[in-house]
């Protein structure tokens, strides 16, 4: 049902997934909470250890409560700033199997993956999937591919300069060329893994070197 009293934003916006910042957008907008289960975790584990079924009950209750609430909000403002939202296609289903697990697990993706696109039905505008890979190492501004890669560059937040002297913030500029890749400009062939026929999909194996660098622990 079409929320009249709302206005539509008329932006193209690519959406990245991460894990420090759970959703940033291509127009430098980022959705960034707290790591739930990591700031919960010492309650958790001390009602675990305790055998209190209740409280762990309770607790995970509070969690899933304020990451729905949360993740509400924040696809509801992504819905009302654009008409056409390209949201990266980054795969949880494999990070979940590396160190990432717990933060991965936290960022809940899927949520937003379900909510963007009924919103998009219900106010205006589309949501479709777009190409994650090498988003976060090619430069948005140029797109040279620039950017820090591997595990030890995965702190770095800001980079830019060697190749046309543009600083990007990192997830805004996954966020830009996801937008761009959409629109056919220099889709990369190789990079990190996304989905295939959606979050079920299943690996077996995942070497730690492809991770993205857009993600931290
Ligand atoms: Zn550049």
């Amino acid at each position: 049902m079409r929320d009249a009293a709302e206005p539509v934003g008329h932006l193209d916006l690519g959406i990245d997934l991460g894990l420090k910042s759970q959703i940033a957008c291509s127009d430098d907008i980022i959705y960034s909470r707290e790591n739930l289960t990591r700031t919960h975790a010492t309650a958790l584990a001390m009602a675990q250890r305790a055998h209190k079924k209740r409280r762990v009950k309770a607790l995970q209750a509070t969690m899933a409560n304020i990451r729905k609430d949360w993740t509400h909000k924040a696809t509801t403002a992504i819905t009302r700033r654009g008409k056409l939202r390209v949201i990266g296609n980054v795969s949880s289903a494999t990070l979940v199997k590396t160190p990432f697990a717990t933060s991965t697990y936290d960022a809940a993706w899927g949520i937003v993956r379900r909510q963007l696109p009924y919103k998009a039905r219900r106010l205006a505008g589309v949501c479709v999937d777009g190409n994650e890979r090498c988003s976060s190492v090619t430069c948005s501004a140029c797109g040279a591919r620039s950017g820090p890669r591997g595990l030890s560059a995965l702190g770095v937040r800001t980079w830019g300069g060697p190749c046309c002297g543009v600083m990007h913030e990192r997830d805004v500029n996954a966020a830009r060329n996801i937008l761009a890749f959409r629109s056919g400009r220099a889709t990369p062939s190789k990079g990190i893994p996304v989905l295939e026929g959606g979050e079920d999909v299943k690996r077996t194996s995942y070497a730690l070197h492809h991770l993205p660098v857009a993600f931290y622990p």
